[in-house]
């Protein structure tokens, strides 16, 4: 095993920009895990962060990452050396929210892009034993990078209630949308449509199985009280966009569901009158189940999933970040864009 570097490469966030710098590889407390980042996708977050200025300047994103562990704290038994893990949920175990099976609702999660937080657009990431989980044998690292973004989507399903025989409704047919989609077929539920604007996309969630339609296609009836003919059991907005938020709500069946999946700044105008007379639930959906890592590296391993779809194909590096950044903001690029771990090991099995 060669030692360790002393620096690693990393991209630097800023407004509207990317710095690849050097910097220390981080040092590990007792508990600690250094994982050699193989693959990290590009996040509809890391997006708000760096293109619409949400983030603080000088973070270091990049969260839905795989690689190979490359050293072990003193007191790490679980985990080897060469190991292949992804991340995981970071919980306290013990609030009232752990209790209840909704860890990232804890109250002792810290607050993703700020203080000590290194994200994996990085030679090496830093993470508590704890927080990993294994990589199945025969699953590529790269497609194992998709395990988190895989989690936010099941997340998201579960809690629209969706299943087998009802009718869906995904809004946004970016990584999360697609992921979504692909999610709810693997899983039995076939009447799947997808609305999105862009024919990339569309093409996309086409060739996955599903039903396609554009935005002005989703119009909501005249009266509060009145659902449209074939009306879905629930929506899955994906897109974060105020204008598709308000169109899925009239879309909904009577006592249906609508998940707010993405993220967007401008707020949606809902009608009242349409949630009340109709009982409608709308929620959010933030991160993960309690098992959302295994069940989506489960998925992901049974190999159901058109993960050459999903992903890019060409790899970038984090010199090439913000380009994609650019395109995925724009809507010009439909899959998971996975930046290539800068270390230059991405042993696949
Ligand atoms: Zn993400
Ligand atoms: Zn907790």
């Amino acid at each position: 095993m060669a030692p360790l570097p002393a620096t690693m490469p990393v991209a630097v966030f800023g407004r509207r920009e990317i710095t690849v710098e050097d910097r220390p590889v981080p040092a590990l407390e007792p508990h600690d895990v250094l994982v050699e980042v193989g693959h990290c996708g590009v996040c509809g977050s890391d997006l708000h962060f760096v293109i619409d200025g949400w983030g603080r300047p000088g973070s270091i994103g990049g969260h839905e990452w795989s690689g190979v562990i490359a050293a072990v704290g003193s007191e790490v038994s679980r985990w080897s050396v060469g190991d292949r893990v992804v991340g995981g949920v970071h919980s306290c175990g013990e609030c009232r929210y752990c209790q209840a099976g909704r860890p990232t609702l804890c109250t002792g999660r810290g607050r993703v892009g700020s203080g000590e937080w290194q994200g994996a657009f990085a030679g090496y990431v830093r993470e508590h034993e704890e927080a990993l989980n294994r990589v199945p044998d025969g699953l590529s690292a790269r497609v194992a990078a998709l395990a988190e973004p895989l989690a936010v989507a099941l997340h998201g399903i579960t809690l629209s209630g969706a299943r087998p025989g009802q009718r869906v409704l995904v809004t946004g047919a970016g990584p999360i949308g697609s992921l979504v989609t692909a999610a709810l077929l693997a899983r039995g539920v076939t009447d799947v449509t997808v609305s999105e604007p862009g024919e990339r996309r569309r093409q996309l969630a086409t060739a996955l199985g599903a039903a396609t339609v554009t935005p002005d296609q989703l119009v909501a009836p005249d009266w509060p009280s009145s659902v449209v003919e074939e009306p879905f059991d629930a929506v899955l907005e994906c897109s974060g966009r105020a204008s598709a938020m308000e169109a899925a709500l009239g879309q909904l069946v009577a006592a249906g569901t609508l998940v707010l999946v993405g993220a967007g700044i401008d707020p949606p105008r809902f009608d009242p009158n349409r949630i009340i007379l109709n009982e409608l639930i709308v929620t959010g959906a933030f991160c993960y189940d309690a098992d959302g890592f295994t069940d989506a590296l489960d998925l992901l391993a049974g190999g159901r999933l058109a993960t050459d779809l999903l992903i890019e194909d060409n790899d970038i590096a984090l010199s090439g970040l913000l380009d994609a950044m650019e395109g995925l903001a724009a809507g010009d690029i439909a899959g998971k864009v996975m930046v290539a771990g800068p270390m230059g090991r991405h042993d696949d099995p």
